[in-house]
């Protein structure tokens, strides 16, 4: 059914690049734009860090995060850093639906019973008016047909991370989530959602919560895309 109404809007409602305006045979943005973007190959599977042939690498060997696997679409750059920028800093909501599109067709969901998004701030999220992980969250759901659960807040503002260390991040965000156990009630396989996952910490500091409260046994981290 789904299928048949996707088609649907697609006759009444070609795709269109929402980028360069052309028309577009598959979603809304160009073909060979996506072509060009780079892709994590060669990384570990668990924190999505370079890794000769993709191996888990020494440090989730010696020091495994509390999520076991990291899946995201392709690298935080060209024309997906201007659209994932769009999305979060100049009011353009409808990208996460593409946003998620994208992501989609590159994940493995197997096994995958819910999603959590990474929540904002209550102050942040008021200023910008949505979360824009909740937003990709809910267009990944449909598409997915996965459900995305509430019951995780964010109860200590973090300012902005991107100055910060791999363990200033990690400190910072020391107690920064609370996990509303009743709400994982019989899940066991979940991933968490973000738009960029930089260096995990972030990733890190959910799972762990979620780890503590929950009954939660496996958790996966998705983003978009992540920073080299
Ligand atoms: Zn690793």
């Amino acid at each position: 059914m789904r299928a048949w109404l996707n088609a649907l809007e697609r006759w009444f409602l070609p795709s269109r690049c929402v980028l360069t305006g052309q028309g577009s045979d598959h979603l809304d943005i160009a073909d060979t734009l996506v072509a060009k973007w780079s892709v994590p190959e060669a990384v570990c599977p668990v924190c999505c860090e370079p890794s000769a042939l993709a191996e888990v690498c020494g440090h989730c060997l010696t020091q495994p995060p509390a999520f076991e696997r990291t899946q995201v679409g392709f690298y935080f750059e060209a024309e997906l850093a201007d659209l994932i920028h769009a999305l979060k800093y100049r009011n353009q909501p409808a990208y996460a639906r593409l946003l998620a599109e994208l992501l989609a067709e590159r994940l493995d969901v197997a096994g995958v019973e819910a999603m959590v998004a990474v929540p904002l701030y209550a102050k942040r999220r008021r200023e910008r008016g949505y979360n824009q992980a909740e937003l990709l969250g809910q267009a990944l759901s449909k598409i997915t047909g996965i459900p995305l659960l509430k019951g995780v807040r964010r109860i200590k503002d973090t300012p902005s991370q991107t100055l910060l260390n791999a363990e200033q991040r990690r400190r910072n965000l020391h107690g920064a989530f609370s996990v509303d156990a009743k709400m994982f009630k019989g899940v066991e396989q979940i991933a968490l959602l973000d738009d960029v996952v930089t260096t995990g910490a972030t990733m890190q500091a959910l799972a762990h919560s979620l780890k503590t409260v929950t009954q939660v046994k496996s958790i996966q981290a998705w983003a978009v895309a992540k920073t080299k």
